[in-house]
């Protein structure tokens, strides 16, 4: 499969060869990935990745752009038709650049803009303070309460305040439904354009296993390779609301795209959100949507039936959110790395006030997309749940400390003591044997 980088390229081709191995023999249970089906690939690794084409479908800089128009076409009424949308933009490199492109279209630089704040679920680009969209807008953050949900009354006071240009919904950490229709009801009372960012539940969104946004919101952006299941790339919609609000929208976002901060677009990326969309229309897809959060609900009543507390205590969708500070704060960190050892593979996060840090946070995120392409089912996440939980009280009692040697020195120990920890080698071992039996990417040999 790779045998002309093999032939090629010695040391490249071991470090594919090994990641491939990684991905096929552990848990991935970072709920933002997924594993791409083969026709995905293929597309990827096409002969469009040569091609320049600046511009947008019959409207190019660069001549030789045919078969460019017909697969961004493709791509484009497939999106439109799975989210109900009257324009639709594949051309965004990726989730980021997507999301800044929605602020170029609606506002000035030094205007008000509102998102949920980082450590309460909210993402990088809502707004956070070194993000350019925190340094560049004038962001006020809004949060979750005690239990873990959205403050619609903090958030509802702000933007009658502070009456921002533009409002976030969506989260990139947030264990529960995102309620549209009480954003659409603040945003509309404030006259602010509402964009919810999809990113994580895009899949979920045109499986119906999340309600959809379209008739709330007047902008939908979201990465393409979360629970969507494709290509690492973004996309912006506009709504029929979206459109009644301003005529110029649509036009205004793709100008916002390009010229405004991207160049040529990546168009084997968008053959390969094309490929995507044509298997989410499928009727298996469906089935794939709601598998994930039926997984991720047996994952949930697996780790709280084994004494581990989660933000919300449960879940409406692919991820839940281990909360640590019944042990502690800043425990995040000693459980990823545990759980890596274990090959389960997971990412620390803050959680909702967290009383830690970003980089030491107090909580664990880990989802279910990835096993669920796999074929896992409720039976394999009540197992995984009860060894996750086993490995959380295997190292609990670790410490971090409250200076930068001290928290050193106790990092180094652990990561001594935990690299010939018998009970991780032997959930190891039984992760092998899961995979063993749902086999990713049957006959692909790197
Ligand atoms: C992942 C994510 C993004 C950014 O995507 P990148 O492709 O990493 O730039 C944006 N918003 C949310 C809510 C996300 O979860």
């Amino acid at each position: 499969m790779i045998e002309f980088i093999k032939q090629e390229d010695k040391q490249a081709s071991d470090i594919l060869k090994r990641e491939l191995q990684r991905q096929k023999y552990g848990l991935e249970m970072i709920p933002s990935e997924n594993f791409v089906s083969r026709a995905v690939l293929e597309a990827l690794g096409s002969v469009l990745t040569n091609k320049y084409s600046e511009g947008y479908p019959r409207k190019r800089y660069y001549g030789g752009n045919d078969f460019i128009d017909e697969i961004e076409e493709l791509a484009i009424e497939r999106a439109k038709k799975l989210f109900n949308v009257e324009h639709v933009n594949v051309q965004p490199y990726s989730g980021s650049p997507a999301n800044f492109a929605v602020y170029m279209a609606t506002c000035k630089p030094g205007e008000v803009i509102m998102g949920l704040n980082l450590t309460d679920g909210g993402h990088l680009t809502h707004g956070w303070k070194v993000s350019a969209t925190g340094l560049f807008f004038k962001s006020i953050p809004y949060h979750t309460k005690s239990d873990g949900y959205v403050d619609f009354e903090e958030l509802r006071k702000l933007a009658l305040e502070h009456k921002p240009k533009l409002i976030w919904c969506g989260a990139t950490a947030y264990p529960r439904e995102i309620e549209f229709e009480k954003y659409a009801e603040i945003a509309d009372e404030a006259g602010a354009y509402l964009a919810s960012d999809i990113a994580h539940i895009a899949g979920l969104v045109v499986a119906g296993a999340h309600k959809s946004p379209s008739s709330y919101v007047h902008i939908i952006t979201t990465t393409t390779h979360k629970t969507l299941r494709g290509p690492r790339g973004g996309m912006i919609m506009v709504t029929k609301k979206g459109l009644e609000k301003d005529p110029e929208l649509a036009n205004k976002i793709d100008k916002a795209i390009f010229p405004g901060i991207q160049g040529g677009p990546h168009d084997h990326k968008t053959a390969a959100i094309a490929v995507t969309l044509g298997e989410a229309l499928k009727p298996e897809f469906k089935e794939y949507g709601a598998q994930i959060v039926k997984n991720c609900k047996a994952l949930a009543a697996s780790l709280m039936n084994n004494g581990i507390k989660l933000v919300t205590n449960g879940t409406d969708n692919h991820l839940c959110l281990i909360d640590l500070t019944p042990f502690g704060k800043g425990k995040g960190i000693f459980v990823q790395e545990a759980l890596d050892i274990a090959a389960i593979t997971t990412n620390k996060n803050t959680i909702p006030a967290e009383p830690s840090s970003p980089y030491y946070p107090s909580g664990i995120r880990l989802g279910t997309p990835a096993l669920t392409s796999r074929g896992m089912k409720e039976e394999q996440m009540k197992l995984i749940g009860e060894w996750i939980a086993q490995i959380i009280h295997e190292v609990k009692e670790y410490e971090l400390g409250e200076d930068k040697e001290t928290r050193k020195s106790n990092l180094d120990r652990f990561r001594e003591e935990i690299k010939d920890n018998p009970l991780l080698k032997e959930i190891r071992e039984k992760v092998k044997g899961l995979c063993e039996k749902f086999p990713l990417y049957k006959g692909l040999e790197y």
